[in-house]
């Protein structure tokens, strides 16, 4: 077992929020320079930028992990974690079928580039990504069997978008096996309100969306940087 330093929730400039200087290339340059062992690309409702960071991922010996944050119909945020990246992908199909079929307005939400490795600009998503999909919470565990994923609610301390928000309470019927915090967080205050939280382990991410909000201070006990050890590790805690 050794320390692995992760950041499994950051953005790219597929996001409309996330900047435009969040390419593949800077990414995963930026996680190597914190030190990261562990790295997921989650972007709004889209897996798209993950096969170009995957691959770089890969060639500069980083661990990544493929993702999604997605947006359930009760607008609550849900970090997406797949074992593959076909499944990841497969997701995307099906996420897309889920969005309304509103267009995005780059001069108000700024433009969504989908990159490959080297950078350059192979595509841009024309759906505006920041909506709620039609996928509600109750569902998003079942999905995650079907797609090979594991998934747990975003950024639980914030005061939108996240489940406690939405729901004023941490439903103890869903058994997440661990839950987003910010670096913020005071996770024994959240724990003391919400008692359902203490079969969840908690997971501290970055939610960067520049290239100077990466977190590298969090980290698990993991025999080797992979989602699947993670996975195995959240079981026992
Ligand atoms: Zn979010
Ligand atoms: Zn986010």
């Amino acid at each position: 077992m050794s320390r692995c330093y992760y950041d499994l929730h950051v953005h790219s400039c597929l996001s409309p929020c996330g900047d435009e200087e969040m390419t593949p290339n800077n990414i995963v340059n930026m996680a190597l320079l914190n030190g990261l062992s562990l790295l997921a690309l989650t972007d709004h409702n889209t897996t798209k930028n993950c096969p170009a960071i995957m691959a770089l991922a890969a060639e500069n010996g980083l661990s990544f992990v493929p993702g999604m944050e997605l947006t359930t119909e009760e607008e609550i945020h849900m970090i997406c974690l797949f074992s593959s990246l076909d499944g990841a992908m497969e997701f995307d199909k099906y996420v897309a079928g889920k969005l309304p079929p509103v267009l995005n307005e780059e001069a108000v939400f700024g433009r969504q580039i989908i990159m490959d490795k080297n950078d350059e600009i192979i595509g841009t998503e024309e759906k505006l990504l920041i909506n709620a999909t039609e996928i509600s919470i109750d569902r998003v565990q079942e999905l995650m069997k079907d797609y090979g994923g594991f998934c747990f609610p975003a950024h639980i301390d914030r005061t939108s978008y996240s489940i406690l928000s939405v729901f004023g309470d941490f439903p103890p019927d869903y058994h997440f096996r661990a839950a987003e915090i910010t670096p913020k967080a005071d996770p024994s205050a959240l724990t003391a309100s919400y008692p359902a939280l203490s079969e969840a382990r908690f997971l501290i991410n970055s939610d960067a969306h520049t290239l100077y909000d990466f977190n590298n201070s969090a980290f698990l006990e993991l025999s080797r940087p992979t989602l699947a050890e993670m996975i195995k590790v959240l079981g026992n805690a």
